[in-house]
């Protein structure tokens, strides 16, 4: 198993659900992790509390992704805290579901501020650092929904494939100074997130799902390790994690 000792990740969204399943992915490879999360600072510090006898320093730091002074803080207080950043999962994201019909500015904006311009506010403050280091992995977390598109989500599914794009440019950009980014897409996952969508829909979904069962935060979890530890000749893709639903 190849070891992340050593090695500091930021994971977004590290308090709850993908995230937190992440987070105990990396510290359990060893790496040190910054816990970043935005409101529910309980969930985070249990998450900080599973893991005290792993091997790994685990930080908490709260900071809202989609406002660039507050990620340029949680930049700065992890530099200070690990001296490196080796590894950032942009996985922090919201729903915010309603027809175009209906969808207010501001249910479309915050959508996009937190789930798009939160990768660049991360990206952008962390790889400087990375590029001095000529070393760097950077997961974004996309979703299925950004290939598929679904009613009620164009704000999601316009972030989510801009997430994509975004991963393919910067894959481009910084694969000279030994940096790869790529995306996950998951399909539907077992978490707070998926608890939102209503239970006859959320069934209806899950009969249309190959495997015939959501996904558990880990399974995403692995696929995000598996980029870090085994991945250093991938870059730029879009790693399907779904079940087969894509394929039906
Ligand atoms: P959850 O709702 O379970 O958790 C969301 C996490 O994001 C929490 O840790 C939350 O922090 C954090 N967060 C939300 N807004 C911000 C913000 N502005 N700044 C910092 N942190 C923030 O979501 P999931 O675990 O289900 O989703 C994780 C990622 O996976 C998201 O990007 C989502 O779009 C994607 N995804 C999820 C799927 C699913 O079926 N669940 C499917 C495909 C993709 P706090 O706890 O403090 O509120």
């Amino acid at each position: 198993m190849t070891s992340l000792t050593g090695r500091t990740a930021i994971v977004t969204g590290g308090s709850r659900g993908i995230g937190a399943a992440i987070v105990k992915e990396l510290a359990s490879y060893g790496a040190n992790v910054v816990i970043n999360y935005l409101e529910r600072a309980d969930r985070a510090a249990i998450i900080q509390s599973g893991l005290v006898s792993s091997h790994s320093s685990i930080e908490l730091i709260q900071a809202d992704v989609s406002k660039r002074d507050e990620v340029a803080g949680l930049v700065e207080q992890s530099m200070k805290r690990f001296k490196k950043i080796d590894i950032l999962v942009n996985n922090a994201g919201i729903t915010c579901d309603r027809t175009l019909k209906k969808m207010t500015f501001e249910e479309w904006n915050r959508v996009i501020q937190t789930n798009l311009t939160g990768v660049f506010n991360c990206t952008s403050l962390v790889v400087p650092q990375m590029i001095e280091n000529k070393s760097g992995a950077i997961i974004n977390v996309s979703s299925i929904i950004g290939l598929t598109g679904a009613i009620g989500q164009s704000n999601y599914a316009a972030a989510k494939a801009g997430v994509i794009g975004f991963t393919k440019s910067c894959s481009l950009e910084l694969a000279r100074h030994g940096i790869t980014v790529n995306a996950i897409c998951p399909g539907y996952v077992a978490t707070d997130m998926l608890k939102a969508v209503p239970q006859d829909i959320a069934e209806g979904i899950r009969q249309r799902i190959p495997l015939g069962r959501f996904a558990q935060a880990e399974e995403i979890a692995k696929c995000v390790r598996f980029l870090i530890t085994e991945g250093g000749y991938i870059t730029g893709q879009s790693i399907h994690v779904n079940g087969g639903l894509f394929l039906a």
